[in-house]
């Protein structure tokens, strides 16, 4: 049944421009933007994850680190 379950989708922001994509983290935390193998619009293939799996029992994870 959960065949993808390693892995996690979720909305991450580029390091460099700012631009969000929806993404996968894997197992091993990186990130994949989803539909964009070769990374960000502007080149980067940096992405901060904006939520994570264990973002409901963690309300202290938004404190706005930009
Ligand atoms: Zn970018």
């Amino acid at each position: 049944m959960s065949v993808d379950d390693d892995w996690l989708k979720v909305a991450a922001r580029c390091r460099e421009c700012g631009a969000v994509y929806s993404a996968w983290v894997r197992s091993d935390d990186s990130v994949q933007p989803i539909g964009r193998k070769d990374g960000c619009r502007c080149g980067a293939t940096t992405f901060q994850p904006l939520s994570k799996r264990n973002d409901a029992d963690a309300p202290a994870a938004r404190n706005g680190s930009d």
